[in-house]
């Protein structure tokens, strides 16, 4: 199939005038179309890799420390509908038999359609509890590189980031001994920019959601946000649903840590795409009004957004330029979580996973895998 009439968004992060030609699921070179194969217009809309969400927990009423597998491909049809065509949910700080069983879950899941399960980015429990945000204290527990290796067991090797607070007990030893299985992420901390920096140079390369649950970046202690900024082969997510953090923030996180190394997340908790309300997120109560989600004591918890929304606030309302945007949701968290080879850019040979937008950014089609899907 051709998808003629598009702007096409390549690997040099750039739009150009063309088409898009889809054979067997996967992406071909419309060079060699023959005449007789079918054809659609694209009606001059943009045509963007699939967006890969790689720290959300949930949505539409379920989340994935639901631990079912009906959750799970709930989940993924939302986000298909949305735009988003590879997930990696995140999971909470919840008890460990708890652990097991979300993990056993994802691990036997069998594919139902929508998004593909990609990956799990494991949040919690190796977190401080003097920086939990909306995780639950009483399941927080010491870095455990084998409690670690026996959930990725159950997890089939889903889990793809696991988050870790540098400055409590073993996190260097569990940084040392886990660094080349998984991305280890500082996360949930009150290090100082020293031990931060120690943790990056001992193998940790992401930061989970740059700024909120951790020290702020000031002119005398920079902390987290300077060391993962002086890392270079370090990425950051960033929350942009307006809430999380300020505009003038985001533009300045692009430019200290360019646009390569910025990684857009929902970090949405299971009130999105749902009504205004009263939700849980990891066994707590969330209070959920407009993009805004939050715990009885005013703790922000979560977002109430999705990846499609965080890429239109980004652009309309924080002046970063939508190639940059996009690049942010598909090729660097592709590249981050190891699957850049078959996913996360319009190129000959990888799936075919394809979203059109109109000039205002509306969703038009949604394709996974080359079948039409939205
Ligand atoms: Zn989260």
């Amino acid at each position: 199939m051709i998808i003629k009439n598009v702007l096409v968004y390549t690997e040099k992060k750039e739009f150009i005038q063309g088409c898009v030609r889809i054979v067997d699921g996967k992406f071909a070179d419309p060079q060699k179309a023959d005449a007789n194969e079918k054809c659609m217009d694209g009606g001059g809309a943009y045509a963007v890799p699939g967006l890969i969400d790689i720290h959300f927990h949930g949505c539409v009423g379920d989340d994935m420390c639901d631990g079912s597998p009906d959750a799970i491909a709930n989940i993924a049809a939302y986000e298909a509908s949305i735009g988003v065509t590879s997930i990696a949910p995140a999971t909470m700080t919840i008890a460990e038999e708890e652990l097991h069983k979300v993990m056993s879950t994802a691990g036997q899941y069998e594919y139902r359609g929508g998004a593909k399960l990609v990956g799990i980015n494991m949040e919690g429990p190796f977190i401080s509890e003097a920086k939990k945000g909306a995780q639950a204290a009483e399941h927080i527990r010491r870095c455990d590189v084998s409690l670690f290796r026996s959930l990725q067991k159950d997890a089939k090797g889903l889990i793809k980031l696991v988050d870790i607070a540098p400055e409590t007990e073993g996190a260097m030893e569990f940084i040392d001994m886990v660094k080349d299985e998984v991305v280890v992420s500082l996360a949930h901390t009150t290090a100082d920019y020293d031990t931060a920096k120690e943790a990056y140079d001992r193998g940790a390369r992401h930061a989970t959601h740059l700024y909120n649950a951790m020290p702020p970046f000031t002119h005398r202690a920079p902390g987290v946000i300077g060391a993962a900024r002086d890392c270079e082969r370090c990425r950051a997510e960033l929350i942009c649903d307006g809430v999380h953090i300020h505009p003038s923030v985001v533009r300045a996180t692009f430019e200290m840590f360019g646009e390569d190394r910025v990684i857009l997340i929902s970090d949405s908790m299971r009130a999105a795409g749902m009504p205004d309300g009263q939700y849980t997120l990891g066994g707590q109560d969330v209070f959920v009004k407009g993009n805004l989600a939050q715990l009885a004591d005013g703790t922000i918890a979560g977002s109430a957004t999705n990846l499609a929304d965080c890429i239109r606030v980004a652009v309309k309302k924080m002046g970063i330029p939508l190639e940059t945007a996009i690049a942010c949701a598909t090729m660097n968290p592709a590249k981050e979580i190891g699957i850049y080879d078959t996913c996360g850019s319009v190129t000959e040979g990888k799936a075919a996973d394809l979203i059109l937008l109109d000039s205002e950014l509306v969703l038009k089609k949604v394709f996974i895998s080359g079948e039409e899907y939205v």
